[in-house]
């Protein structure tokens, strides 16, 4: 009997739970596109911070969010990042990356009118299909006809212990404490929202990687495509 590749993969879970890392890697073993959604919610984000726009403004934001074209490419320097994340055609993949948008960026997608314009979009290029698409709310909202959906969780001290060694590794300068209280309000942001909280869907595999590798992640997760 032959069993198909699936053709869409939606991976959601908390905040550092290696999802990035777990898509990355599928999506090169299957030659599929890698999309991380939460680098448009980022996007959005780091420009409401550089407009200078109140954080409450909903409306505003929402505006941006519906007029901005932002842009996911392959990644275009070996410096670590996964893809180029680009708005009207600047390249801000490490600016999505600051602590002021990592502060932010829940708030601003709690946004329904947000959400709308950045799930439309995203929807839109997940129908293409052979696609790893990572998010919050992929399996649930975004594609619900995944073929494969994954919900990859792990203990909050687990993932923010992960980004801590990150960026010592990159050379910078981290404290382990604030990244976990950091890591916690915003997984609690995300998912007490209204609009598309986070959470697995119904028929996701829910894999728990506290006691698991990314090698070891990995390897089951390619096992279910196959
Ligand atoms: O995955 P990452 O940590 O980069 O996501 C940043 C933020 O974007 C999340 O904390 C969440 O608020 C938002 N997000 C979302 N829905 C997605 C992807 C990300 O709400 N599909």
């Amino acid at each position: 009997m032959t069993t198909a590749t699936p053709l869409i993969i939606a991976i959601d879970g908390p905040a550092a739970s290696g999802k990035s890392t777990l898509g990355l890697r599928l999506a090169h073993a299957l030659d599929y596109l890698f999309f991380d959604t939460g680098v448009m919610y980022r996007a959005v984000t780091w420009l409401t911070l550089e407009r200078g726009f109140d954080i409450d403004d909903e409306t505003a934001i929402t505006l941006l969010a519906e007029k901005t074209h932002i842009d996911v490419a392959p990644a275009s320097a070996p410096d670590g990042r996964a893809c180029d994340v680009l708005v009207e055609g600047q390249d801000i993949t490490w600016e999505t990356r600051l602590p002021d948008v990592d502060a932010s960026v829940s708030r601003v997608s709690a946004y329904r009118g947000v959400r709308s314009a950045l799930s439309r979009q995203q929807r839109r290029i997940g129908l293409r299909g052979k696609v790893v698409m990572v998010g919050r709310d992929i399996g649930t909202v975004v594609l619900p006809e995944a073929d494969l959906k994954i919900y990859l969780d792990a203990s909050a001290e687990q993932r923010a212990m992960r980004r801590y060694h990150e960026i010592l590794l990159r050379g910078g300068a981290a404290d382990y404490s604030e990244i976990l209280s950091k890591v916690i309000e915003r997984d609690r942001i995300d998912s007490t929202r209204d609009v598309a909280p986070l959470k697995a869907a119904d028929d996701a595999v829910i894999i728990d990687s506290d006691q698991m590798d990314a090698d070891a992640v990995f390897e089951k997760t390619l096992a279910l495509c196959r």
